[in-house]
């Protein structure tokens, strides 16, 4: 285990933003993990789980307890009696490495998650989706340490209880699991058609009739490029907000009123860019934030001073949609902070 000291969140977290964390504790192997939960305990110290940061966001204060980083690196695969690959991927491997690695052997199930930073590890936790995949879709299992016993345990797909950008890892059970492996189930063979709106133009613009998985990847890698901030150059957490969610009683409402309501397999959707750029605000700069033209969703942190920034660019543009379109917008990101309990 590696232990520094002292480390400023904004240099581990892609948005930039957030004061020193007391310890920041890099695990190298399963063992390292119990150690490093160990030492946190003796010095009756929070923890928080850290992959990438490319999710997360720090505050002023800092972090007075152990950020805990898991660094266990390799994939391995197995080719199984029907034919289907079992791809098993160390957390702290690097998410596009994984893509990487399945296409270039012709596996399809998450080229489109192509170019989405962060860690294996945190891949789960929010269950991250892209150009119509999600992980969800083919994980099997994961391998973690749970926190409340102190035991090793494999967790399975239907365990985590996958939705859009949820499971148990973010929700009912945050906080409790590190991961430790992820194992995925893959396939030989291309990503059924239709594929997403933005795939399909793109395919069509540049006239391309090779849909392997490695293809995709490219075209989702040329997609993204052109939309989304790298992480190495700009700041920001990706999209900060989610996208809208209706209730069947509540579609037929937004259609009368003209909005652009997706019917999915994962349900009815409406764009949060959407109704950000239709509200105005894509664009422009508001605390140090500049909401991007391209991808509404996202915020790139140009100049901010500080976390209050942050919360105040929210607060406008959450009360400004709110107030035309009568939706709040959810932020995505995670915050890393601690609060004293009360006494
Ligand atoms: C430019 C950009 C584009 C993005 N595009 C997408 C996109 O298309 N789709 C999408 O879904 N997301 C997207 N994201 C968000 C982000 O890439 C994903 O959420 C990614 O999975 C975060 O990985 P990370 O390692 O950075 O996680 P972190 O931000 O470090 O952590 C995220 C959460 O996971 C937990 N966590 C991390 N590691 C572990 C572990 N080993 N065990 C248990 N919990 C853990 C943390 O505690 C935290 O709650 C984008 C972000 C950026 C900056």
């Amino acid at each position: 285990m590696r232990v520094n000291e002292n480390i400023l969140i904004s240099s581990l977290t892609t948005m930039r933003l957030g004061g020193p964390a007391r310890y920041v504790l890099e695990v190298e192997s399963p063992s390292d993990v119990s150690d490093a939960y160990g030492f946190a305990a003796q010095f009756g110290m929070p923890t928080f789980i850290l992959g990438y940061g490319a999710n997360t966001i720090g505050h002023d204060e800092g972090f007075p307890g152990a950020i805990i980083i898991n660094r266990m690196q390799g994939i391995t695969d197995e080719v199984l009696p029907d034919g289907t690959i079992k791809v098993k991927v160390m957390g702290g491997e690097y998410w596009d490495n994984v893509v990487e690695y399945t296409t270039n052997k012709g596996l399809t199930g998450i080229e489109a998650l192509s170019k989405i930073p962060g860690l294996a590890g945190a891949a789960p936790v929010q269950n991250i989706g892209a150009y119509g995949q999600e992980i969800a879709s083919t994980l099997e299992s994961i391998e973690v340490y749970d926190t409340t016993s102190s035991t090793f345990k494999t967790l399975t797909h239907d365990d985590l209880n996958f939705s859009y950008r949820h499971s148990i890892l973010n929700t009912t059970e945050s906080g409790r699991y590190f991961v430790i492996s992820i194992t995925l189930v893959l396939k030989p063979g291309e990503m059924p058609r239709p594929f997403y709106n933005s795939i399909e133009t793109y395919i069509k613009d540049h006239n391309i009739t090779d849909f392997s998985p490695k293809s995709i990847r490219e075209i989702v890698s040329a997609i993204r490029a052109d939309k989304l901030p790298d992480p190495l150059k700009q700041a920001s957490a990706g999209s900060f907000f989610k996208n809208i969610y209706l209730k069947d009683e509540e579609v037929d409402d937004a259609y009368d009123k003209g909005y652009p309501v997706h019917r999915g397999k994962d349900g009815n959707k409406i764009n949060s860019g959407w109704l950000i750029d239709k509200a105005g605000l894509a664009g422009l700069t508001l605390h140090g934030f500049k909401i991007s033209e391209k991808a509404p969703l996202v915020l790139i942190n140009e100049s901010a001073t500080g976390y209050n920034d942050l919360a105040s660019a929210r607060a406008e543009i959450t009360s400004k949609v709110y107030d035309k379109f009568g939706y709040w917008l959810e932020q995505e990101p995670v915050e890393i902070f601690y609060e004293e309990p009360e006494r």
